[in-house]
């Protein structure tokens, strides 16, 4: 019988201080050149075997690669001034960041991330899934001087997302998602052109397409931000039936220890839901039954057959060691659920 729940993260895992620095968003790398190189693989390796180890079925590289979600997708792409700093307020002036510049028409040459995928492909049988930041939220972290707004720039990022993904399909993964935090900070605007941009992004895919939209890693700026939505989270009540018409195949949503009101699943009829039942913050690790709970609860709404046990959101910025425990609870309290409803 095929395995009932597929256990996945949403992405990032942390970087060990022998890689970069720690508990940071942009850390800085400790090395560089080949030596570098080296150590990115064998983080990788190591967070690979530690998802396998733990249980789960849908692998991914940790992010261990790139520097920033999505810095890491930028740093090769032609048209962005580096050295041209623009100090901007992102995610609606939830926090002010030194982004670069768009000056030019933006271009891509090269794959950005095949070699990363290639290397995951090759460590493991099960399924793997590699992240993409999603075009709006690009556009959200990165300064625009070339293109009449937001919008076009967004367009412009889609397509070299489109063939980045497919490359990236081409070296055998299986499940390519964009992350699009940037939806919940501008609910008009991802009705409005965020969804367009990502029909662009995933246009002609043959691996699945997920789309990873929440409330943000566990930092002190989310963290404040969250205090002042109120009882009842209601952002994805906006954006999950223009998401559930859409092309995309898996959905994520914030689940454990949120507000987010769980018959919003029920937007969402047609896709499969990525249920965060890990939350991201470094000082809550979750046991096996909790977990275990939480999917159970998380059944009410959406039939197991399209339940996918997820992380909220990634966990880059917490400590190695927690992280890992926190993918044990996932992977154990997973098998639990499964067993329970067998
Ligand atoms: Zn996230």
């Amino acid at each position: 019988m095929a395995k009932i729940f597929k256990a996945a993260t949403a992405g990032s895992l942390p970087k060990p201080s022998w890689l970069a620095e720690t508990e940071k968003l942009w850390p800085a790398w400790k090395d560089s050149g080949d030596a570098l190189t080296e150590k990115k693989k064998e983080s990788a390796a190591m967070w690979i075997d530690a998802q396998e180890q733990s249980g789960i079925d849908i692998i991914s590289e940790g992010e261990q690669f790139r520097i920033h979600f999505v810095h890491g997708f930028l740093e090769t792409i032609e048209g962005i001034n580096w050295d041209k700093k623009t100090s901007m307020g992102i995610r609606n002036d939830r926090y002010v960041v030194e982004v670069p510049t768009v000056t030019e028409a933006l271009k891509k040459s090269e794959s950005i991330h095949a070699k990363d995928a290639k290397f995951l492909r090759s460590k493991t049988e099960k399924l793997t899934k590699f992240t993409l930041p999603g075009p709006m939220t690009i556009s959200d972290t990165i300064a625009n001087e070339f293109y009449a707004d937001k919008a076009e720039m967004a367009m412009e990022f889609a397509k070299l997302l489109n063939d980045e993904a497919k490359t990236l399909c081409n070296e055998g993964i299986d499940i390519i998602q964009f992350d699009e935090p940037a939806f919940n900070s501008f609910l008009k605007e991802s009705i409005e052109w965020g969804m367009d941009a990502m029909e662009v992004a995933i246009d002609g895919l043959e691996c699945k397409t997920a789309i990873h939209i929440c409330y943000g890693y566990g930092i002190e700026e989310n963290l404040n931000w969250k205090k002042t939505l109120g009882d009842q989270w209601r952002q994805y009540e906006n954006l999950f039936p223009a998401i559930n018409q859409s092309n995309i195949d898996q959905v994520s949503l914030e689940f454990a220890g949120s507000r987010v009101p769980p018959e919003l699943m029920r937007l969402l009829p047609d896709k499969e839901i990525m249920a965060g039942v890990i939350s991201v913050v470094g000082d809550h690790i979750e046991t096996a039954e909790e977990v275990e709970k939480n999917i159970i609860s998380a059944l009410d709404h959406v039939e197991a057959e399209r339940l996918i046990p997820c992380t909220n959101c990634g966990m880059a910025p917490i400590s190695v060691d927690v992280a890992k425990q926190k993918l044990q609870a996932l992977g154990e309290g997973t098998k639990r659920a499964a067993k329970r409803i067998s």
